[in-house]
C-alpha cells in the first residue's frame, strides 16, 4: 500500500468508527487519542509515554451494583473503537492482557468492540532484530486485526483476523497476506534473554540490586501507571445511601502504595499487617511480577521492553540497567 492509498484508508477509518492513534499535543509531546484528522496521525519509531491500556482496562471501572443480596452486573457501554498505530511491542503487550483478562467480562466487552491496526515501528535500538523476525515469528503469536509492516515509504500488509478481512475488502485493497493466530505462545519458547532474567533473578538473587534501587525509588508508580503489562487493580465498595444498595468499583493500583498488601489478620512475616514493608522489597516484588511470575504463569514475556517505565521514573531508575545487573550477578554466581 503506497502513501497515498493508505491516506485515503485513513480517512476511510474515520468515517468508520472513533480511531485512536499516537499524535503530537499542543506540547509537542506523543500521546495516544482520539485522532480527528489523519494529517495529525503520528506513525514512526518513538512511543507515546501512555499505553493502549488505557483504553483496555480503564483506570476506574464501575463493576456491578447490588441491592440487597441481588446482583446487577454494569458492563461497560463500550463505542467502536479502532486502535490504528500500535507498535509491535505493544501488540505484544496487548496480546498479554488478552490472555490474563481472558475470563474478565468488562474487558472482553471493550475487546469485542476493537480493532487493533498495528505496525513494525518500534523504538530505533530494537528496530532491525524486530523487523528482521517479525512476519514468521511473531505475527502467528500476535492478536491484531491488520498489520502495516514498513517498506521504505510503502506498507505491506497482514490481516490477523475476519474484521480485519472486511476492512480492507470493503475498502477495496486486496493486496494482504493473512496470517493464522497460532495461540500466543511461540514454539520455541521465552526469548533467551528473558529465561536469563528469570534465572538470575530466581537462582543468583543479589540483595545489593535491590538495597540501591530502594534507597533510589520514591514509591510514586509511575512505572506502574506508564507500563503496558502492569495490570493490578483494587477493589471497594460505595454505598448509596438508600438503605441495602451500593456498588463495587475497580481502579488501577500499584505495588508501591502502601496499602497494596495491606492484610485483615497478623499474617506470619508480616508486621503491621503488610507483606512489603521496604523500598527494596517493593521494587524487587515490581521486577518479579515482570520477570519471573508473568512468564512462569503465561509463558510470555512480562516486560515488552518498551521502555516506557524508564522514561517515567523521576529517580532515573532504568529497566534495562536492572536487567543488566541481574545478568551480571547471575554470570558472577556462575563462576563461584
Ligand atoms: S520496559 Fe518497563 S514499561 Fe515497558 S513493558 Fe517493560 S517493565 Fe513495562
Ligand atoms: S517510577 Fe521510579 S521512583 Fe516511581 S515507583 Fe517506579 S521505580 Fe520508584
Amino acid at each position: 500500500m503506497n502513501k497515498t492509498q493508505f491516506n485515503k484508508f485513513v480517512e476511510y477509518l474515520l468515517k468508520k468508527d472513533n480511531v485512536f492513534a499516537p499524535q503530537r499535543n499542543v506540547e509537542g509531546k506523543l500521546i495516544i487519542g482520539p485522532l480527528k484528522n489523519a494529517k495529525d496521525l503520528y506513525l514512526g519509531a518513538e512511543l507515546p509515554l501512555d499505553s493502549w491500556k488505557w483504553y483496555m482496562i480503564p483506570p476506574y471501572q464501575k463493576m456491578f451494583d447490588y441491592k440487597g443480596d441481588k446482583m446487577i452486573e454494569t458492563l461497560p457501554e463500550a463505542n467502536k473503537q479502532i486502535f490504528l498505530g500500535v507498535s509491535i511491542l505493544d501488540m505484544q503487550a496487548l496480546t498479554l492482557l488478552n490472555q490474563i483478562f481472558e475470563q474478565d467480562p468488562y474487558y472482553q466487552e471493550i475487546k469485542k468492540k476493537t480493532i487493533i491496526i498495528g505496525t513494525s515501528h518500534v523504538p530505533e535500538d530494537n528496530f532491525s532484530e524486530y523487523f528482521a523476525e517479525f512476519e514468521e515469528n511473531k505475527l502467528e503469536h500476535l492478536q491484531f486485526d491488520i498489520f502495516l509492516a514498513v517498506l521504505g515509504n510503502d506498507f505491506k500488509l497482514y490481516t490477523g483476523s475476519e474484521d480485519g478481512q472486511r476492512f480492507l475488502d470493503d475498502f477495496g485493497y486486496k493486496n494482504y497476506k493473512h496470517i493464522e493466530y497460532a495461540g500466543p505462545i511461540r514454539e520455541e519458547g521465552l526469548d533467551p534473554q528473558m529465561v536469563s532474567v528469570m534465572d538470575g533473578m530466581q537462582n543468583y538473587h543479589d540483595q545489593k540490586i535491590w538495597d540501591d534501587l530502594g534507597k533510589r525509588c520514591i514509591q510514586c508508580g509511575k512505572c506502574t501507571i506508564a507500563c503496558p503489562t502492569c495490570f493490578c487493580f483494587r477493589i471497594f465498595d460505595k454505598a448509596h445511601l438508600q438503605r441495602g444498595t451500593g456498588e463495587r468499583d475497580r481502579c488501577w493500583d500499584t505495588c508501591f502504595y502502601n496499602e497494596f498488601t495491606q492484610t485483615a489478620g497478623v499474617a506470619p512475616d508480616a508486621p503491621k499487617h503488610k507483606m512489603m514493608n521496604t523500598t527494596a522489597q517493593k521494587i524487587y516484588f515490581w521486577y518479579e511480577h515482570h520477570f519471573v511470575r508473568t512468564p512462569a504463569t503465561f509463558s510470555l514475556p512480562g516486560c515488552v521492553e518498551c521502555g516506557r517505565c524508564t522514561r517515567a521514573c523521576p529517580a532515573d531508575i532504568d529497566v534495562f540497567q536492572t536487567q543488566r545487573d541481574i545478568l551480571a550477578a547471575r554470570t558472577k554466581g556462575k563462576k563461584k
